[in-house]
């Protein structure tokens, strides 16, 4: 179960690991916290599809399930929503406050409902969630964490979240958080462009993020996944609204990437099964066989 803010995080967080689980036979169901109502176009050559419009909450909530729904098929993954509002990002000096009602607002127990039930359900044996920072500040990815957290702690408490009629408690037995956009891999691909003479769109993001001291955690857990990021490049190209295909995520030659940083990176949370560091699986102990 692999638990994100937004429809489009999914496919740049972790995307190319869930089409490999996903194509090896594993059950992946993909959760989106909210519907991506506040995402502002982010790519120059998007056209609002006939039928539809961007301007309103929820002209822009039907357009990003469309968007979703291609990208999940993209990765041979099941998703589904928990149904809140995207808080959009705060800009400016002072912060203004966050929209009435979106998620960012929301008392932690109202907001991990859901997903405790959803939890419960589904019966995950591994979940994936962004850290404590939500991996960028955007409100929305801050509450994912606190909610998956949440869920993954407290659905296997049956005195917990208690649903008249409700399903029987779950204790999931792996929580890892999504690293993706570690400066260590950032550096390899800088590098690596540099070296075969392309120009890396990566020059100012590392230094900026350098300047500011973000503290870097530490990756448990590197899943072989380059096979998979055609999957990826194409749940990628489905969030149209989202991501511009001559942007920033398609900057890096393909061939470069799969040889200088094949792998997706993982921070092992908390483990309720024996494992050892570092894993390159992140259901290491927890198959059969392995236990
Ligand atoms: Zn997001």
């Amino acid at each position: 179960m692999a638990v994100h803010a937004h429809p489009d995080d999914e496919s740049s967080k972790g995307a190319a690991t869930t089409a490999r689980y996903a194509a090896e036979g594993v059950e992946v169901l993909v959760v989106t916290c909210t519907g991506g109502e506040r995402g502002d176009v982010l790519n120059p050559s998007f056209e609002v599809p006939a039928g539809h419009e961007f301007d309103t909450i929820e002209g822009r909530r039907a357009v990003r399930r469309l968007e979703m729904a291609a990208a999940a098929e993209a990765l041979g993954v099941r998703q589904t929503w928990l149904g809140f509002v995207d808080s959009g990002l705060p800009e400016g000096d002072p912060l203004p406050p966050l929209p009435e009602g979106s998620f960012g607002l929301l008392p932690l127990d109202e907001a991990a409902a859901p997903l405790v039930e959803l939890v419960r359900e589904f019966r995950p044996h591994v979940m994936t969630t962004y850290d404590p920072s939500g991996g960028y500040p955007h409100p929305d990815h801050i509450k994912c964490h606190e909610v998956a957290f949440e869920a993954y702690q407290a659905a296997g408490d049956g005195t917990r979240y208690v649903v008249e009629g409700g399903a029987e408690p779950w204790e999931p037995l792996k929580l890892y958080y999504n690293h993706g956009f570690s400066m260590a891999r950032m550096r390899a691909v800088h590098e690596a462009m540099q070296g075969a003479g392309l120009e890396s769109p990566f020059g100012d993001w590392i230094e900026s993020r350098a300047a500011r001291e973000i503290p870097e955690r530490e990756a448990t857990t590197h899943v072989a996944v380059a096979d998979y990021f055609p999957q990826r490049d194409a749940a990628l190209v489905a969030h149209a609204s989202q991501i511009d295909p001559d942007g920033f995520f398609f900057a890096v030659p393909r061939d470069i990437e799969a040889d200088v940083w094949p792998t997706e990176e993982y921070e092992l949370a908390d483990s309720r099964v024996p494992t050892s560091l570092p894993e390159d699986d992140l259901f290491a102990g927890v198959r059969e066989g392995d236990r």
